[in-house]
């Protein structure tokens, strides 16, 4: 039998895949051949192992293909098949959205030790991409109101579904810039955010995966402040007293974030390092008196008027 003409099973399109794959860098070939395979026919990993003999149909082989020279070409894993795990949900991703990041998980760790598990609060996520961050603290908190804000119709369409894919009933949609989707009348006990932080130019806008993302998700302006900036000076007037911004920034940014908090009032504040050591979180609360300092509330303990 010629080469060709063999049966396209389990085991050989995965060891074809592997050969490819073997050709790009910072790749696992194996993890990744098996992964797509198992996507493309709606089954486990375990699946494979399990009939490697099973032939491909001619369908199933020409899709498996297309991911993989698609994955050869760099693009992110998370936008061939369309999902991403973030805390423990499973996410619906696409083009729009930023692909949620490991260590946007410590944003929500930090804001769980803030937030009470039994008190209701007002949270917003300004930004929300695919949701990520509003989920995992919508699903977390059941007793508080989440708002989720995007300034991307797109994105929040995809925000929208996964709220509504996993069930999620505390979280409200709204269109915008910033704080200027937020509703009036209301004052939050927390918001949080990962915006855009990376400088225009910045040479790791090339690099992995990110020229696949939405650049106006990854940048802003020269400096990469840009964001960060309208955020902290926003945030304010929406915040209750002792109530605490939560942001997300650049490894080599902390401390002019620290420096615009100060600056617009808030007090608090403090960097924090993600996984690597590096600065990733910057956090600061809306001072209680005017005046000044104070102990700092537990979110929760003054309730939105
Ligand atoms: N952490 C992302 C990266 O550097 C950027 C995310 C963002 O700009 N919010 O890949």
């Amino acid at each position: 039998m010629k080469t060709a003409d063999r049966p396209q099973t389990i085991q050989r399109v995965v060891q074809e895949a592997v050969e490819t794959l073997s050709a790009a860098k910072d790749l696992v070939p194996h993890l990744e051949a098996e992964s797509l395979l198992a996507f493309t026919l709606g089954k486990s990993r375990a699946y494979l192992f399990a009939w490697p003999e099973k032939t491909l149909t001619p369908d199933e082989l020409k899709r498996f293909r297309n991911l993989i020279l698609r994955r050869l070409k760099g693009e992110p894993h998370a936008y061939l098949t369309g999902q991403k795990a973030f805390w423990s949900l499973l996410l619906k991703v696409s083009r729009e959205t930023l692909i949620p990041r490991p260590e946007t998980e410590l944003l929500v760790e930090r804001a769980l030790e803030l937030l009470p598990l039994n008190l209701s609060n007002t949270i917003a996520d300004l930004g929300t991409g695919s949701g990520a961050i509003a989920a995992a603290l919508a699903h977390e908190r059941p007793m508080s109101q989440i708002w989720a804000t995007d300034r991307s119709a797109a994105a929040l369409a995809v925000a929208r579904e996964n709220f509504q894919r996993i069930g999620l009933r505390n979280i409200a949609c709204a269109e915008g810039n910033w704080c200027e989707a937020l509703p009036s009348g209301i004052n939050f006990s927390l918001i949080v955010s990962n915006p855009p932080y990376i400088r225009a130019g910045d040479p790791h806008l090339g690099q992995g995966g990110l020229p696949w993302e939405p650049v106006g998700a990854l940048v802003s302006g020269e400096t990469g402040l840009n964001d960060l900036r309208q955020i902290i000076d926003q945030a304010f007037a929406h915040l209750l007293p002792g109530g605490w911004l939560l942001l997300e920034h650049g490894f080599d940014q902390g401390s002019q974030v620290r420096l615009l908090l100060a600056e617009r009032g808030y007090v608090a504040i403090r960097t924090r390092h993600d996984l690597s050591g590096l600065d990733r979180l910057t956090e600061g609360h809306r001072p209680t008196q005017e005046t000044g300092t104070n102990p700092g509330l537990r979110i929760g303990e003054s309730t939105p008027s």
